[in-house]
């Protein structure tokens, strides 16, 4: 893995990179020359790991255990990381589980831990973020949405909702903090190859994806590198860009 400096300088906070489409972002973004600070709930070794592949390619890194549904534990979270790296250029919000089940069968507390981590957990981390990025009047947030939240999913009813949440959240944030130079933007996933995609029916799935293939999680964090780039940032705010194979064309 090669760095350049595009990025140099910047200290960027990937929330839930210990695997999948985090850590793609991740390691991506400690290519463009960002320090990257890898969070994750509960796989210190693979984040580490993480880490470690960041390290010996020259970048810099470091991994901070945090649960993004706790407020205590965000507000800690991003306490240590503005004592540790002094500020926070970029935060992307990327943390995200599902509990799936038809409505009728859905259990409040499914409903409930989703919307939790999903969508109050971008709240808090941009909440306490933003208090940061408003005094150095610059600051780039991109939130992991996904097409469910566009069109709606059965047996995705608090992913849907959740999502869905995160795009209002999304476009009320960058209102509220496009006269300080802050950006807030969205990426819609369609169906990528991680952990969360590996139960599903993939051979449905995939009739449904116009350019016929699934996602990797390169593709995402090549679109999270754009939106986070000087050239996008400056004039780009509000906006939800699918990366989907053409799942959902509006
Ligand atoms: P994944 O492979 O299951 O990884 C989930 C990540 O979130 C892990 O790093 C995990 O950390 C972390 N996490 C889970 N609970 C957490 C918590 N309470 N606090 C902090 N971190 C937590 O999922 P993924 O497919 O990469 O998904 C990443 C994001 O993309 C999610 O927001 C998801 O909704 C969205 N998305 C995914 C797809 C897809 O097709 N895969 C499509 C659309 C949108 P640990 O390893 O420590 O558990």
């Amino acid at each position: 893995m090669a760095t350049s400096n595009q990025m140099q300088g910047q200290t960027v906070l990937v929330t839930g990179a210990s695997r999948g489409i985090g850590k793609a972002i991740a390691l991506e973004l400690a290519q463009a020359g960002a320090e990257i600070v890898v969070n994750y709930s509960s796989s210190p070794d693979k984040a580490k790991e993480v880490v470690s592949n960041i390290k010996d390619s020259g970048g810099k890194a470091y991994e901070i255990q945090a649960n993004i549904a706790n407020e205590e534990s965000v507000n800690d979270l991003i306490k240590t990381v503005l004592e540790r790296s002094g500020k926070i250029d970029v935060l992307i919000n990327n943390a995200g589980i599902t509990q799936d089940g038809l409505i009728m069968r859905m259990k409040t507390e499914a409903w409930q831990s989703v919307i939790d981590l999903n969508l109050t957990g971008v709240f808090l981390c941009t909440r306490a973020v933003a208090r940061a990025m408003l005094k150095h009047k610059q600051g780039r947030i991109i939130n992991i949405t996904s097409v469910v939240g566009l069109m709606g999913n059965a047996g995705q009813a608090n992913y849907a909702a959740a999502k869905a949440g995160v795009i209002g959240l999304t476009r009320s944030a960058a209102k509220e903090f496009a006269s300080r130079g802050i950006t807030v933007n969205a990426i819609a996933p369609g169906f990528i190859e991680t952990d969360m995609t590996k139960e599903l029916d993939a051979d449905q799935i995939l009739s449904a994806i116009p350019l016929g293939t699934f996602g990797k999680p390169e593709y995402i964090a090549g679109a999270v590198r754009f939106l986070a780039s000087e050239e996008a940032s400056s004039y780009i705010t509000g906006q939800v860009l699918q990366v989907d194979g053409g799942m959902v064309m509006s």
